[in-house]
């Protein structure tokens, strides 16, 4: 039997795909790259913005053809909008044959089991506890050669744009001894990275044990053997402190590179936000990390065009990313996500508004972009290599640095994914760096 997937959406969903995959394995399923060479295909689903869910419905209503070529063939729906939709789901897409919300990713394998052919596979090796230690974490990954770690879900907030805690639920912690046991088989299976992922990643805080909070975990992962690069995804501003800014600086893999939500400049828009810190906050949290970590580049989300946002609370959001001496960021129009405290209310900046303020920021921080790309002509930087190959004769890779630039590099000897290569930067067009690779 063979399984094929597509995930849309976060590296969360991405981290969630590799976990339902493994227990596939389990069940003695292969991957496969073909979806029609495939017995099942799991669709995993975001719905984070209407365009997402969009893009994965309207994947979903492709596969009916394929659902009937051939009897026998299960098609899963799982993830954010498979926990927003629910029946709807199955009432617009007969053709699907399971959908597992979110929030019931820990009960995927008893769900799965039940579309099996009874007695076909025994699946009594796995462990019951889907954050065993004792599991096999490399048994189907994706993303190689960063090593996705989950390491808690759901979110304690209630931001009001923000369908997350709907269709995830609120924090569960993942045990210590759990994470750390499944970046070690990563580190061993050659995942020089790790990605520690949570909604809220530096809100961990597990029951008990040694390590009481993210800072400790930060420690313990960064001494684990093979480890070489260390991020984490994606911090909440409220929970930086000196305690984490100290255990950032002080592990020396953990990258100087941090993607840090604002969301805007303006502090009345944040408090309608319901984002638990204020501009002056936010500032004063980034100067704490720069104080700890000189030369730290941080990136961050926007949104603009929330409900009541004045030009003026917009000219906030274009000058805090100047004071804050942001890197970059991933910037996003307003848009209602139906079953949020926002979309009970007006959506009352118009669309020419909001789409005029997201050129006027794109263009701003292209230009920041550019001026900081600049700075790196001349410097040598260690990539990473995430992909590989030939062009026109020469040897081509991508990767990106420690603090998370991409970088496009030619190289005079062959180099595969994985490696870590230092690389000469001779030209800096916006977003990516292209150089030669050099020895170490
Ligand atoms: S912190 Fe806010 S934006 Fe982030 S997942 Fe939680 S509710 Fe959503």
């Amino acid at each position: 039997m063979k399984f094929f997937v597509e995930s849309f959406g976060c590296q969360m969903n991405s981290a969630d795909t590799e976990e339902m995959g493994r227990h596939l394995a389990a069940r003695g399923f292969a991957a496969t790259a073909d979806r029609d060479a495939a017995d099942w295909v799991l669709v995993n689903t975001c719905t984070v913005r209407q365009h997402a869910e969009q893009k994965a419905l309207s994947y979903l209503g492709r596969l009916r053809d394929w659902k009937d070529a051939k009897p026998g063939r299960r098609l899963v729906v799982a993830g954010c909008a498979a926990e927003r939709l629910q029946d709807s789901l199955r009432r617009r897409f007969p053709h699907v044959d399971l959908v597992v919300g979110a929030i019931s990713i820990g009960r995927f394998p008893e769900l799965a089991d039940g579309l099996l052919p009874a007695g076909e596979f025994d699946a009594r090796g796995e462990a019951a506890d889907a954050w065993s230690p004792e599991n096999d974490y490399t048994a189907y990954t994706r993303g190689f050669p960063v090593g996705h770690v989950t390491i808690m879900r759901g979110c304690n907030y209630s931001c009001a744009y923000c369908i997350v805690p709907r269709v995830r639920g609120r924090e569960i912690y993942r045990p210590a001894e759990s994470v750390l046991a499944e970046v070690g088989q990563k580190a061993a299976a050659g995942c020089s990275e790790i990605l520690l992922l949570g909604q809220t990643v530096n809100s961990y805080r597990p029951a008990d044990g040694p390590i009481q909070d993210f800072a400790d975990l930060l420690r313990a992962v960064d001494k684990v053997p093979g480890v070489r690069r260390l991020r984490f995804m994606s911090p909440h501003p409220f929970y930086v402190n000196e305690r984490f800014a100290a255990a950032v600086a002080e592990s020396p893999n953990v990258c100087p590179h941090m993607h840090l939500p604002v969301q805007s400049g303006s502090t009345p828009v944040l408090r309608r936000m319901r984002r638990n810190y204020s501009r002056a906050d936010f500032l004063a949290r980034a100067a704490l990390l720069r104080r700890f970590v000189p030369g730290i580049a941080l990136t961050t989300d926007i949104i603009v065009g929330f409900p009541g946002e004045t030009d003026d609370d917009f000219k906030d959001t274009l000058s805090l990313i100047d004071e804050a001496d942001l890197d970059g960021a991933y910037s996003f129009k307003y848009s209602p996500r139906p079953g949020t405290d926002a979309a009970e209310g007006p959506d009352d900046v118009p669309r020419e508004k909001k789409e005029e303020r997201l050129a006027v920021l794109l263009e701003s921080l292209e230009r920041r972009a550019q001026e900081k790309t600049a700075r790196l002509i001349g410097t040598a930087q260690e990539v990473l290599v995430e992909s590989a190959g030939v062009e026109n004769g020469v040897w081509t890779a991508d990767g990106r640095t420690r603090r998370f630039w991409k970088v496009r590099l030619s190289s005079k000897t062959p180099l595969k994914i994985g490696d870590t290569v230092n690389v000469k930067i001779q030209e800096a067009p916006a977003r990516v760096l292209k150089g030669e690779a050099h020895a170490a």
